[in-house]
């Protein structure tokens, strides 16, 4: 973990849950192979990593998490939150977030 500028900025490349809001902390299933294409359960669905999801936990302060995945209902639920500009919504889901994988 490191800080830079008063963002939190968290590399969980080795985390094995979804690193979103949900409740779940339990490790990704095995891909399904489907015309010789593994698809994953999490996104993205080709086993790669988001470079970064950010969640704003005051005016100041963010939280980033480097080297993603998450569950398909925390990542649309993130696009849906930064689409809207429900800041409001991002800043609990951080919140929770910390909670979640102790930061
Ligand atoms: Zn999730």
């Amino acid at each position: 973990m490191t800080y830079e500028n008063r963002d939190i900025i968290v590399d969980v490349s080795d985390i094995k849950f979804c690193v979103g809001p949900c409740n779940s902390k339990k490790e990704e299933l095995e891909p399904i192979i489907i015309n010789n294409n593994y698809i994953y359960i999490f996104k993205p669905n080709d086993g790669g990593r988001y470079k970064e999801y950010i969640y704003k936990l005051d005016n100041n302060h963010s939280i980033i998490l480097k080297n993603a995945r998450m569950c398909c209902s925390c990542n649309s639920r993130y696009l849906e939150f930064i689409e809207e500009n429900y800041i409001e919504g991002i800043i609990k889901d951080g919140e929770i977030i910390r909670q979640k994988l102790k930061i």
